[in-house]
C-alpha cells in the first residue's frame, strides 16, 4: 500500500497522479512559509492502491514510499479467513 509522500521532495510534477491506475492520488495546493501557493500530490483514497508502485517508479525524485503489503477488499478478505477457519478445522 502507498504509505507516504514526502512533501519537502515532491515538486508538484503531477506525473504520480497520471500514472496512478485507481486515481489514488491528487493534487492539493498548499502554502509554503513563505506565503507562497505551491502543488503537491496528496494521497486521497489509501484504500483504492494495490501495490503496483507506478507511482513510486515514475517520481522523478523518489517522493513516495510504496510497501509490499498485500490488500484484499474486505469482503474477500472475510471469505479467506472464513475458508482458512474451515481448512484448519478439517485438519483437526
Ligand atoms: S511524481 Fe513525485 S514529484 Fe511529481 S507530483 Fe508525484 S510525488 Fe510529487
Ligand atoms: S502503488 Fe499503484 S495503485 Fe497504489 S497509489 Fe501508486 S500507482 Fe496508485
Amino acid at each position: 500500500m502507498i504509505e507516504r509522500i514526502d512533501l519537502e521532495l515532491c515538486d508538484g510534477c503531477n506525473l504520480c497522479v497520471e500514472s496512478c491506475p485507481t486515481d489514488v492520488l491528487k493534487m492539493m495546493e498548499v502554502g509554503n512559509s513563505w506565503g507562497e501557493q505551491t502543488w503537491k500530490a496528496t494521497i486521497a483514497y489509501p484504500n483504492d492502491c494495490h501495490n503496483c508502485r507506478l507511482c513510486a517508479i515514475d517520481c522523478h525524485v523518489d517522493a513516495i514510499t510504496v510497501t509490499h503489503g498485500i490488500t484484499l477488499p474486505q469482503p474477500l478478505f472475510a471469505y479467506t479467513k472464513e475458508v482458512l477457519n474451515e481448512d484448519v478445522t478439517a485438519k483437526v
